[in-house]
């Protein structure tokens, strides 16, 4: 096909190769359990649903403004200004479609061909994909289990050079669950000072958090100017289908971000805004018990997986992910990665979770294996799926 040759340097989320696999096996006939899928399984509430419905009887139905309509970035901006301690004005906030645009939008904002961009590895892939796509020299930071999933903040340092223009972060991460502590944010928040780097601050998963309070990284001292936040609805509110999120950074940025939206979208959807103001200013009680919930589930997975023999997993404090380590069990097995072992769980167990791959390739020198399984399912299909795993793993 006589296609740019930008495009060969476009990746994907691999994620979805194996829903692919999971709906042809379903359309097989076979009974799948997945642990493949990255969205709460409960519905949006009605307070939310009914706000967008009146909007739409309301002929909120046209254009709206690139950046997001006023209302919902001032509701953003007092969340953002009240959740993570700094003073936010609404001429610093982007309404998108959806989180992920502001990765997009981020890195083709800042990122010139040559230039170098930290991102965590194993890590969302998107960052990947998109440093390649405009050019950039992607430079993966490996995650630690050895530290609960957090980098090592001796090793990241020297991973700058002249050439490096920006840092991903993602706290609470997604696949593994881990966390960045305040005292790797205080020395990376250093490190970008010292360099003057921009840092992109993935916290779409801030509220998904079991234990303590949330810290941004904007929040430190220099920070707030040289961050890009990314927060949105898919997540906290159970609102991935309705692609609504946002983006918090200076005013110079934002003006050139909605430039990038003005060309792309036009606006977000006007009528969905609506919802997410009823979101952020209305009752937060589902919040609340959806996240109880999830460390509920949480419990039973962690407990479940160590049970099985030859796997190990930690107790992620954040995301409704878990990421076990599978070195023994491939070893037992003779599988040689991952991959292997993930097909063999997916057509001899029937149960769907994703390889170590799906989120990068592996780091120099890593040796390990593992698995990421999403527990944004039923404590039914925890419990079954976990059955099916142990089955095929032990004989
Ligand atoms: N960032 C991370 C780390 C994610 O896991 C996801 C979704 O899976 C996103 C961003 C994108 O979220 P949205 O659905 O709001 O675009």
């Amino acid at each position: 096909m006589n296609i740019a040759e930008r495009l060969s340097r476009l990746g994907t989320e691999n994620a979805f190769e194996v829903l692919a696999e999971v709906n042809k096996l379903k359309a097989d006939g076979r009974d799948i359990i997945s642990f493949a899928i990255g969205e709460p399984d409960f519905d949006t509430p009605q307070n939310i649903k009914t706000a967008c419905i009146q909007a739409i009887e309301q002929n909120y139905t046209h254009y709206g403004p690139s950046a997001g309509i006023l209302p919902l970035r001032e509701a953003i901006a007092d969340y953002v200004s009240k959740t993570r301690g700094i003073p936010v004005s609404p001429n610093e906030v982007v309404v998108t479609p959806g989180g992920k645009p502001i990765i997009y939008y981020t890195i083709h904002a800042l990122v010139n061909p040559g230039d170098e961009v930290i991102y965590p590895n194993p890590g969302f892939p998107i960052y990947e994909s998109v440093i390649k796509f405009v050019g950039g020299i992607p430079v993966p930071a490996p995650l630690l289990e050895e530290k609960d999933f957090s980098f090592d903040t001796k090793h990241l340092q020297t991973l700058i050079t002249p050439k490096t223009k920006l840092i991903i972060l993602n706290s609470p991460q997604n696949p593994t669950g881990g966390m960045l502590s305040d005292d790797d944010l205080k020395a990376i928040a250093e490190l970008a000072v010292k360099h003057d780097l921009w840092v992109l601050s993935d916290e779409i998963y801030s509220r998904i958090l079991y234990s303590g309070k949330f810290t941004s990284i904007s929040s430190l001292p220099d920070m707030k100017e040289r961050t890009i936040i990314l927060d949105g609805f898919s997540k906290t509110y159970a609102m991935t289908g309705w692609r609504l999120g946002y983006g918090v950074m200076n005013t110079q940025l934002a003006a050139q971000i909605t430039r990038l939206e003005t060309n792309c979208e036009s606006c977000t959807n006007t009528f969905i805004q609506y919802g997410g103001i009823e979101a952020l200013t209305g009752p937060q009680d589902f919040v609340d018990a959806m996240v109880a919930e999830f460390r509920t589930r949480r419990d039973l997975i962690v407990a479940g997986l160590n049970s099985i023999k030859g796997f190990s997993c930690k107790n992620p404090n954040g995301a409704f992910y878990v990421f076990p380590n599978v070195t023994e069990a491939c070893k037992n097995l003779g599988f040689k990665n991952s991959k292997e072992l993930q097909q063999h769980i997916l057509y001899n167990g029937d149960v769907a979770v994703l390889p170590r791959t799906a989120f990068g390739a592996r780091n120099q020198g890593e040796t390990e294996e593992y698995l990421r399984l999403s527990y944004a399912t039923s404590r039914e299909n925890i419990i079954n799926g976990l059955a099916k795993i142990k089955k095929v793993i032990e004989g």
